[in-house]
């Protein structure tokens, strides 16, 4: 199987658009139908060089496809492929139960959970680590990744991500994910991500800021949740965890108003709460750095206008108030990156909010304007997929840690220069990054859990590794290649010689390249809706 000349989407194809797949060799391919009948012939196929992995490649357009299974040919090499009305719907849905999974503070039941079941974790009172004589029931939210740490930034992110995907591509994104709220008249996807919401209320401090992350001062051992009982502490509060999470509120209050007005007046206002904060402290902004004796994830981001420009635009969108408006075009005045919809640079969420959602109503700067910017913007991914050879909108400099979020980051900066322009260009070329995140790639490795013929069986994640099963909890999403930020341990495995994509190992310890975390997911989550809703079979 790592000699097959094919690389495809595991997952399968959508009827309805084009199927793509990757060929290693100069050779001639056909397709077969089930039968046996040739319907496609490609001759001469003139590959080339792949900088990122060093592969010989040529990706093949077959056209549309009906739904059916098809034989790709190569010499003695035959591989199969699947094109599916609601292709991927499974994959989908299982990436938001993936968020289930990551609950905490409640038992995941049978039920629910199946072979995955466990009993409560984190149930505990927290201290302020500032203050230990301050405690507070914190408990719920999403563990944050491969460790069981809750990171506000990056879980406001992960829920926004959910949110848009919702109020984008509603018809995209599956329900009846069979978790504990399901038939409760609100989507599932509402369902989980109001799991995570709910806990990132707790997190605010009374002066309105909230605390950049919950977690105990060192990482657990590969140990279950729930045998996980050292004391977790409520950390210091930063700039950037108070952006993230009043924008992520300001849109929660938009979002959920249909099916719980109460849920959305107390997340407007904790919207306002924050902002007042981040008001008052618009001058002092310090990186959050890990106090002494902390030793968890740090997610120090060095820079809060992005985060602002964010919530800005949200609680522009969310109470109509000028004042708002006036505030989000000052920051974008400073600069925003538009394409970026990560934890760190959270402009392109920004951009959503202004570009896909108010439109027009946003007015002159925020959508004229802003609309222009982000075009030209989000040219630069459509040429870094085009010079790539699998089509991977990825520079072979940029595989760094969670190399995932870049690439479909960029899959959803291209989705949304498509909502603007229509362009097909752009349509396809953020399908192949789903096509390179479901096993179109060097690795020949579909990088979430649970699908694929040749799938991740060791992602970093402590349940997977702790729980006596042999399939890790499916639905996750792996980081992937990371030859930037890597391990001695990797490389010295690896060796300095392989290529950047090919820079991963399916291996538990190998966190820099094989870890999970929520905002992968939820980023794969809104790229998957919007495919899913434009894939309908004619
Ligand atoms: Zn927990």
């Amino acid at each position: 199987m790592e000699h097959s000349v094919f690389r495809i989407n595991q997952a399968g194809y959508a009827a309805g658009l084009p199927v793509i797949a990757a060929v290693l060799a100069g050779d001639t391919v056909t397709l077969e139908d089930r039968e046996g009948n040739p319907i496609f012939k490609a001759e001469e196929i003139r590959t080339e060089t792949d900088e990122a992995s060093m592969d010989s490649v040529c990706l093949l357009d077959l056209g549309m496809l009906p739904a059916g299974e098809y034989t790709l040919c190569c010499g003695n090499e035959r591989r199969k492929i699947f094109v599916r009305a609601k292709a991927w719907r499974e994959v989908c849905s299982a990436l938001i139960k993936g968020f289930y999974y990551q609950r905490c503070g409640c038992e995941l039941k049978k039920e629910h959970a199946g072979i995955y079941a466990h009993a409560a974790c984190h149930t505990n009172p927290a201290a302020d680590w500032a203050d230990r004589t301050v405690r507070c029931l914190v408990t719920g939210g999403w563990h944050d990744a491969g460790d069981y740490g809750k990171y506000t930034g990056p879980g406001a992110v992960a829920a926004a991500h959910l949110m848009y995907a919702w109020k984008l591509f509603p018809a995209g994104c599956g329900d009846s994910l069979n978790i504990p709220e399901t038939g409760n008249g609100m989507p599932d996807i509402l369902n989980e991500t109001k799991y995570e919401l709910d806990w990132l209320l707790k997190m605010q401090r009374p002066n309105g800021a909230f605390h950049h992350k919950l977690t105990k001062d060192h990482f657990a051992g590969f140990i279950m949740p729930e045998e996980d009982r050292d004391p977790e502490y409520m950390m210091p509060e930063s700039h950037c965890a108070t952006g993230a999470a009043c924008a992520c509120m300001a849109l929660a209050s938009r979002v959920y108003r249909p099916w719980n007005e109460g849920f959305a007046n107390a997340a407007l206002l904790s919207a306002r709460r924050a902002w007042a904060w981040l008001e008052k402290h618009d001058g002092d902004f310090t990186p959050f750095r890990n106090p002494e004796g902390v030793h968890t994830g740090q997610y120090g981001d060095r820079k809060d206008r992005d985060e602002r420009f964010w919530a800005a635009c949200e609680l522009f969108a969310a109470t109509g108030d000028e004042g708002f408006r006036k505030a989000a075009e000052d920051l974008y005045a400073e600069g925003q990156q538009l394409t970026s919809f990560g934890w760190a640079d959270v402009g392109g969420l920004g951009a959503l909010c202004c570009l896909a959602d108010l439109k027009e109503k946003a007015g002159p700067v925020l959508y004229e304007k802003m609309k222009k910017d982000f075009l030209a913007a989000s040219e630069a991914p459509l040429k870094t997929a085009s010079e790539s050879g699998y089509g991977t909108a990825l520079g072979k400099d940029m595989y760094g840690w969670g190399s995932i979020l870049t690439i479909m980051g960029n899959a959803a900066a291209m989705i949304l220069n498509f909502l603007l322009t229509g362009r097909e260009d752009m349509r396809n070329a953020a399908m192949n990054q789903l096509n390179y995140a479901l096993g179109m790639n060097t690795l020949d490795i579909c990088f979430v859990t649970g699908f694929g013929e040749k799938r991740v069986m060791h992602p970093h994640h402590r349940p997977s590794a702790a729980d006596g099963i042999a399939d890790p909890v499916p639905g996750l999403i792996s980081g992937g290649p990371n030859k930037k930020w890597t391990y001695p341990a990797t490389k010295e495995k690896l060796g300095e010689d392989t290529p950047p994509a090919r820079f991963f190992l399916d291996e538990t310890p190998s966190a820099d390249t094989n870890e999970i975390a929520v905002y992968w997911n939820s980023i794969t989550v809104f790229a998957l809706a919007y495919f899913n809703s434009c894939s309908m079979p004619e």
